[in-house]
C-alpha cells in the first residue's frame, strides 16, 4: 500500500513547523511497511488532486494567507470535488480558516474555499494558549498550542473536540475545530500529530480506506513516548 501526501504551499503556510505533521504521517506509515511520499506544491504549481491521498494546509500570518487565498480560488473546484469524494485533509490554523466562507480582518476580507460551512472574523486580542480537547473520534485527549486572532463560527457542524483547557474556535462556544467528511480543521499548531498519534492514524486510515476501497485496521505501534508527551500536557493543564 502507498500513501501520497500533498503539502500545499509550505513556503507560505508553515507557521510553527506544521511540516512536522508531514514527517509524522510519513513515519507512521513507514513503520508499518506502508509506502509514503510527500509532494510539496509551490503557489504556481498545478495540483492534481487525483494523485493525492492526504492534503495538508498549514498555518500562516494574515499577510501570507492573503497571498494564498487568491491562488486557492483558482483550485477551488478541484479541491471541493476531492473533499466531497472523501479526500483526507488536515488544515491547521490559517489553513483551517481558509476552508470556510471567509476570513474578515481589519485589513480586509479574504475569500475562503467554501469547502466547509464556517467563517472567521478577527477580534481584538489573540487567543494564545496551550490547549486540551476531548474529541468524540479518539479515546486519548488531543493536546496542542493555539495562537490566533480570528474567531471561527462553525454553525451546526461537528467540532473537532470539546475544549477542556484553552480557547478553541472563538473562546466562547467551548468547542475547537471542525470535522467534515474526512476533513479535520483545527487551530492546534506545530507538532499536532506527533503528540496525538490517534489523530495521525485516523488520517492515514481514512486515506487508505478511500484509496483501496476496504476497511483498514492499522497495525498498532509502540506509542509509549507519544502517550507520555500527551499525558504530560493533560496533567499540567486539566485538573
Ligand atoms: N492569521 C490567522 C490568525 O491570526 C492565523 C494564524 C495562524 O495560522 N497561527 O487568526
Amino acid at each position: 500500500m502507498k500513501i501520497t501526501i500533498g503539502h500545499l504551499y509550505p513556503d507560505l503556510l508553515n507557521l510553527y513547523g506544521d511540516r512536522g505533521n508531514i514527517q509524522c504521517m510519513m513515519k507512521r506509515c513507514q513503520w508499518r511497511g506502508i509506502e509514503a511520499e510527500t509532494l510539496e506544491f509551490k503557489l504556481e504549481d498545478e495540483v492534481d488532486f487525483s494523485k493525492l491521498d492526504i492534503v495538508l494546509l498549514g498555518g500562516g500570518s494574515d499577510r501570507e494567507q492573503m497571498i494564498v487565498c487568491k491562488r486557492l480560488q483558482q483550485i477551488q473546484k478541484n479541491f471541493k470535488d476531492y473533499v466531497e469524494d472523501g479526500g483526507v485533509v488536515i488544515a491547521v490554523c490559517g489553513g483551517y480558516q481558509l476552508l470556510g466562507d471567509y476570513y474578515q480582518t481589519d485589513e480586509g476580507r479574504m475569500e475562503g474555499l467554501h469547502l466547509v460551512k464556517l467563517h472567521t472574523e478577527q477580534k481584538p486580542g489573540r487567543l494564545i494558549s496551550n490547549i486540551v480537547l476531548k474529541s468524540d473520534l479518539f479515546d486519548m485527549p488531543v493536546v496542542g498550542f493555539e495562537n490566533h486572532g480570528g474567531r471561527t463560527d462553525i454553525g451546526d457542524n461537528q467540532p473537532f473536540g470539546k475544549v477542556l483547557y484553552g480557547s478553541g474556535n472563538d473562546g466562547e462556544s467551548g468547542y475547537e475545530g471542525i470535522v467534515y467528511k474526512h476533513v479535520i480543521g483545527t487551530y492546534l499548531h506545530g507538532p499536532l500529530l506527533p503528540k496525538n498519534p490517534q489523530v495521525c492514524d485516523w488520517l492515514i486510515e481514512k486515506a487508505l480506506e478511500r484509496k483501496y476501497g476496504k476497511d483498514i485496521e492499522l497495525q498498532p505501534l509502540d506509542d509509549q513516548e507519544e502517550k507520555e508527551a500527551n499525558a504530560y500536557i493533560v496533567n499540567r493543564f486539566v485538573k
